[in-house]
């Protein structure tokens, strides 16, 4: 039964927990009908200024308490005044004692117009402050340190939104309140400034001030835009939504909505700040043809017939199979859906690959062998309701900085949390167990954990009788483990193991995340099966708070995959290798599209090198530095006949090709993101392409035209409805439907979307369980003994993979450089101090690279990042692989190293040039 309060004497229905500010706005529908300035969309109430302040009764026109609407709940049969005479004057009041203490020069104020504290003042009447001026923020000293963030004390208004954002949101605890009464001031760290704190330079804290005490250098509050369009981030998969403001054609700043469900308000500072890249003087503007070894300036009809005339040569002298494409997880579904048509349709072939190969490639793999569908079977959303979180091989703080805040406030609240990483990252200091295992064990690991759940009766027998099979082949598996050895194998103390385990197995839904420290590895498909192993062997999947859940590295990683963007699926994950399947793509496309499986990446470089494939089509991948063995791979570049790329910049890759196509940013196009959790969102065109660049669909659509295919000009609306035809799960997805939220996969053609997986059963009937025994990585095993140490790849919060184009914005001002992270013992064993450069040596070559010596690492493991090219770490990864999704074991690289001779000063230059 509803229970009722009343609103001036009227009674309405409240929901359980609802606050008496909630309550009022939503039963009035008028969102400032109650004055607030503490009060925050994605903040916990806090009910400090009293701003808020309602009269309450206990009967109607009894006597009236006056109370804090935003933190006081509403109870049965309250009696609630929202706007009396007594509150009125109470909050006149508070707003004069407030204005006291703020420079009152609002005319020349950079959020003039656009001021929480102008707006309540105007809305309480206020027109005179009868009190003595305050002389804490008299003091004019702004905090222009950092490439982004800025502060003005004197606007502050101690109001803690800044505090609790950085607290609640971010969970930095970076801002602070120091003093008493009129003393009383924020601090960021010890009292320094935005640079020298521990700022990761999200902006909660800017779009949480009411005034411009905190702000930007994109002044992101003042109302100087004409237009906002909402749009979707191109960095990570965490797919936070955008509210992008322009003028002019131009891009101004960019703030959180707040009721996006994928980021509620939040971002991290690639999101929010990096987007200068996008009219950045280095973006190219003319397609190039390289002639006599130097590229030209040409027309695009020019490089549209110098393309199909050798793409039409290559087919005629080496058939189809001579040519491949490798198409963008950084470009929208339409735009992948239309590259991997192009060359299956128009060129016939299905020599079509993306970067997935690179990161998930075993995720889609492993969780299609044992659930039926690769995709994450949660949503972000049921953090909130989860009791276990376990992160395996994944560093979401700094590579999916939203969904990572998230994950470390539950870390932090106390849910049981479990992190499995050689490193001891940023989650791990938080978590209740870290098991820091040896680079590529974590197939031992796993296995440790299924043996203790099986052999001390942890598991959920109910779930495992009625949804899965196998569970007797993989329990007699399990019991013929020698868990000393496993010990021995991963360097983590099995009692550790067993409590982690006990835990996870104990909770009532336990989410799993994981990244790419379980998949880039050879063994990185068996350990995905083996998650899904420990996730269905506890029953942890088709119900909220739990499931195995990928964390998608680049933005529409997932989408780029799911329109066909691999060699052995088509859209929608068909197998291509199957008769019926083969008929209804050649039906769709009108076309003769083969039924052999194409070439993956890495069989692309080999096959170029030995002759094999004659031309490749890159789009938005700079593979030259991001894949590894980096001079096998321009060795590949080198050896085909043509190399279109089509990228923004001169990148690594591009400095190879035969002719580059420049295309438009996601700033610059519409179309569709999918995000890590399968939401479909819609990108909305921000600013018209740059003069000369064409948007990727358009160019892709201008060549198959040009090679005789008809496929209508780009629009998102036209080819997503195209895709809704031929991919099951698209079935109902509508470019105009989407809204500003998007729709989980798989969407019914009625519209209805899917939060969770597996609910009832599983994709291919029964959840299926194997066992996978360890195995020594080749790399270990071959060159072990001459490189002892073992390097992995990671990434850093402010750059993303190659860094084209956050180093072309001021993240380059806060992180500088690729760096080696080194444990003291091993540092000091090397004669290498912290801020050296080391010669960092592998089977396939040697880079130098500035020492960070750092606690961080286990004895022997060495960790750095690839986005900077003058260091080019790639050089000395490995072209070893996942014995079945050839995805590359970048995690593990055998090395040595020594003290640098004397490249480094050639870097220390670059880097200071370059800052
Ligand atoms: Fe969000 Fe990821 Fe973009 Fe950061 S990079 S704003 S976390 S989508």
């Amino acid at each position: 039964m509803n229970k009722i309060a009343y609103i001036n004497n009227e009674p309405h229905a409240f929901h359980d927990g609802e606050t008496i500010l909630k309550f009022v706005k939503r039963i009035t529908g008028q969102d400032n009908i109650i004055p607030t300035l503490c009060d925050a969309p994605n903040l916990d109430p806090f009910g400090s200024c009293r701003v808020c302040s309602v009269d309450v009764a206990l009967e109607k026109d009894g006597n009236k308490k006056t109370m804090a609407s935003c933190h006081t709940p509403v109870t049965e049969g309250q009696y609630i005044y929202p706007n009396t005479a007594n509150v009125k004057k109470l909050r006149k009041n508070i707003m004069e004692l407030v204005l006291t203490d703020h420079p009152l020069d609002c005319l020349t104020c950079e959020v003039n117009g656009n001021c929480e504290l102008q707006d309540v003042a105007a809305q309480v009447g206020i027109r005179e402050v009868r009190y003595p001026e305050g002389k804490n923020h008299l003091d004019r000293t702004k905090d222009l340190s950092h490439p982004y963030m800025t502060s003005d004390m004197s606007k502050c208004i101690n109001c803690y939104r800044c505090v609790r954002a950085c607290d609640e949101v971010q969970g930095q605890f970076v801002l602070s309140m120091a003093g008493r009464g009129f003393d009383s001031h924020i601090v960021k760290g010890q009292d320094v400034t935005f640079m020298e704190s521990d700022c990761v330079s999200c902006g909660a804290c800017a779009q949480a001030c009411p005034t411009s005490a905190i702000s930007d250098v994109f002044q992101s509050k003042a109302i100087v835009a004409e237009e906002t369009t909402r749009t979707i981030c191109t960095y990570c998969g965490v797919g936070c939504n955008l509210e992008v403001s322009t003028a002019n054609g131009e891009i101004l700043s960019i703030t959180a909505p707040y009721e996006a469900e994928a980021n509620g308000g939040h971002t991290c500072l690639k999101g929010r700040y990096a987007f200068k890249f996008y009219n950045h003087p280095d973006r190219l503007r003319t397609p190039l043809i390289k002639r006599n070894g130097e590229f030209k300036e040409a027309t695009w009809d020019e490089a549209y017939d110098y393309i199909a005339n050798e793409l039409n040569r290559i087919k005629a002298e080496n058939g189809p199979d001579a040519i491949a494409g490798i198409s963008s997880a950084r470009t929208p579904n339409e735009e992948n859906y239309l590259m991997q048509k192009f060359i299956r349709a128009v060129v016939g072939t299905n020599n079509i690959d993306c970067c997935a190969r690179v990161c998930h490639s075993p995720t889609a793999l492993g969780m299609q062998r044992a659930f039926g569908t690769g995709a994450a079977t949660n949503s972000i959303e049921d953090l909130v309701y989860t009791d276990c979180i376990i992160v395996i091989g994944a560093n979401p703080t700094d590579a999916h900085p939203v969904t990572g805040a998230r994950i470390k406030q539950k870390f932090m609240k106390g849910v049981t949390s479990i992190v499995v990483d050689p490193r001891r990252i940023e989650l791990a200091k938080y978590a209740t167990y870290h098991l820091q295992l040896r680079p590529g064990t974590n197939v031992a690991l796993l296995n440790m954990m299924l043996y203790y759940i099986v052999s001390e009766g942890w598991m959920d027998e109910t779930f495992v009788a009625k949804r899965t099979e196998g569970f007797d082949e993989l329990k007699a598996e399990l019991m013929q483990l020698d868990i000393d050895e496993l010990e021995r194998i991963t360097g983590v103390d099995k009692h550790l193991v067993k409590e982690a385990t006990k835990a996870y197995s104990h909770a009532n839904a336990a989410m799993e995340f994981h990244g790419l420290g379980v998949t880039e590895h050879s063994q990185g498909t068996f350990a995905i099966q083996l998650i899904a192993d420990l996730a269905m062997i506890t029953g942890n999947v088709g119900k909220r708070g739990a499931g195995v859940n990928p964390l998608r590295g680049q933005n529409n990683v997932q989408g780029a995959a799911d329109m066909g963007a691999q060699p052995h699926q088509g859209a929608g994950y068909l197998d291509v290798t199957n008769p019926e399947i083969n008929h209804r793509y050649n039906t769709f496309y009108k076309a003769e599209v083969p039924s052999h499986v194409g070439y993956k990446i890495p069989e692309m470089f080999n096959a170029a090198i030995d002759g094999d494939l004659k031309a490749l089509w890159i789009i938005g991948e700079d593979v030259v530095q991001t894949d590894p063995n980096t001079n096998k791979v321009k060795a590949a570049m080198d050896a085909v006949d043509l190399l279109v790329v089509q990228e923004l910049f001169m990148t690594e890759t591009a400095k190879h090709a035969t002719v580059i196509l420049p295309g438009a940013s996601f700033l610059e196009k519409e179309g569709t993101f999918t995000n890590g959790e399968r939401r479909i969102q819609r990108v909305n065109k921000v600013v018209e392409p740059l003069e000369g660049t064409k948007p990727d669909g358009q160019i892709i659509v201008d060549i198959m035209n040009r090679m005789g295919y008809e496929q209508p000009d780009y629009t998102a609306e036209g080819v997503l409805s195209e895709i809704s035809e031929i991919v099951p799960f698209f079935a109902g997805v509508k470019w105009k439907e989407l809204g500003d939220n998007g729709k989980q996969w798989p969407v019914k053609p009625d519209g209805t979307d899917t939060q969770i997986l597996h609910t009832e059963e599983f994709k291919r009937g029964k959840g299926k369980f194997t066992f996978f025994e360890f195995a020594e990585s080749n790399e270990i095993e071959t060159h072990g003994k001459d490189f002892p140490y073992i390097i992995t790849t990671n990434r850093e919060l402010e750059h993303y993979n190659c860094g084209a184009m956050t180093r072309r914005t001021g993240n380059v001002e806060i992180l500088t450089e690729d760096v080696l992270l080194i444990n003291p013992e091993d540092a000091k064993k090397e004669g290498i101090e912290d801020g050296d450069f080391v010669c960092v040596e592998s089977p396939r070559g040697k880079v130098d690279i500035k020492a960070v010596v750092t606690d961080e690492m286990k004895p022997g493991v060495l960790s750095s990042t690839f986005h900077f090219p003058e260091i080019m770490l790639n050089i000395i990864t490995s072209d070893e692989h996942c014995s079945e999704a050839m995805c590359p074991e970048y995690k593990v690289v055998s090395c040595r190293i020594r003290k640098s001779k004397g490249k480094h000063k050639q870097l220390a230059k670059a880097t200071a040039e370059r800052v």
